[in-house]
């Protein structure tokens, strides 16, 4: 018995063929704040074979209280969380695979990355429920299982989702417009630790062979509630994801080139090359590193990612985002 995992192997469920299934199962988190970050830690521990993480931030301060593997060091240099991630995770089990992908997932490229990368299951570690929905879609057309994972607050919900039961859509029909998020409502530590943990007690049934425990599980870490419900009667028979097949968010457009995020924040698509002619624009570059450069514009801020994404900080309406978007692209060409 391989000593190592030997404890997670003494418990009879899991056991020697556990233990080799999830040796040679290739594991994709999107998404690595809270939830992913505490998952990619778990499985990395337990011996995953395969680890690939998608996240297009990189690490705040904000994100410490509640992130695993996170850190002071990483903040001050500016790191993606994925590459944190992975200098950190490495240090943990050399033995796993990771691969780092620091992107933004859109309707445009998250088919290629499936498709590219191959995962065996994708856990959800993202914070809005559009983007849900379009794993939701994906993960269908590509018959990859997934696992739902959602904490705001002190409240949490956990759902594994294969080919056969509900999906997203069944459960919830139409995409919460509500906009509770970690940044607007908060949320409680205990509470991401705890939807990560069963996100990843689901994978551990499943990659087992005992399948998903086909239940929507919910959490209230405050009020101290846990509660399970059977899943199997919310299939729609009607679904359009599920049952028809009839792909809605994967076969719409790219994303707005300007879109307004929290607060005054916007975030302008300006392409990669302004992060290779930065030095040659009207910026002031205050902080930069391979993967982010921090700058001014005028009484502008702006953080500009690799991939050309640019938050815009200090801006009072889309008006004015839509002229700063003009001006900067121009200076671009
Ligand atoms: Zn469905």
């Amino acid at each position: 018995m391989n000593e190592r995992y030997s404890r997670q192997i003494r418990y009879n469920a899991f056991s020697e063929y556990g233990q080799e299934q999830l040796q040679k199962l290739h594991v994709m988190i999107m998404g690595v704040g809270a939830l992913g970050s505490h998952s990619a830690e778990m499985l990395v521990r337990m011996g995953v074979g395969r680890l690939t993480v998608i996240d297009m931030d990189i690490v705040d301060e904000s994100n410490l209280h509640r992130q695993a593997t996170y850190d002071e060091s990483d903040v001050a240099h500016m790191l993606p969380k994925v590459e944190a991630l992975k200098a950190h995770l490495n240090l943990i089990n050399s033995n796993v695979a990771i691969t780092a992908l620091n992107q933004e997932l859109t309707t445009s490229n998250i088919e290629a990355i499936l498709y590219e990368q191959q995962p065996d299951i994708v856990l959800d570690g993202m914070d809005h429920f559009e983007i849900r929905f379009l794993i939701n879609e994906i993960c269908y057309k590509c018959n990859v299982p997934w696992i739902y994972g959602a904490a705001v607050g002190s409240k949490g919900t956990v759902f594994g989702i294969d080919y056969q039961g509900p999906c997203l859509k069944c459960m919830l029909r139409v995409i919460p417009t509500t906009g509770e998020s970690c940044s607007i409502n908060g949320v409680l530590p205990p509470n991401v630790s705890q939807v990560a943990n069963m996100q990843v007690s689901e994978l551990i049934r499943w990659v087992a062979g005992d399948g998903f425990s086909q239940k929507i599980m919910t959490f209230d870490c405050f009020n101290l509630k846990f509660n399970t419900f059977n899943a199997e009667n919310l299939k729609d028979t009607q679904c359009p994801i599920c049952v028809h097949h009839n792909y809605e968010l994967l076969n719409t457009q790219q994303k707005q080139s300007v879109e307004a995020l929290c607060g005054d924040v916007f975030l302008f698509r300006l392409g990669t090359k302004i992060f290779e002619l930065v030095d040659y624009l009207p910026l002031n570059v205050t902080k930069s590193n391979h993967f982010v450069k921090l700058a001014n514009y005028g009484d502008y801020t702006m953080t500009i990612f690799k991939d050309g994404r640019t938050h815009v900080y200090g801006i009072e309406d889309h008006k004015q985002a839509e002229t700063i978007y003009h001006q900067l692209l121009k200076a671009i060409k």
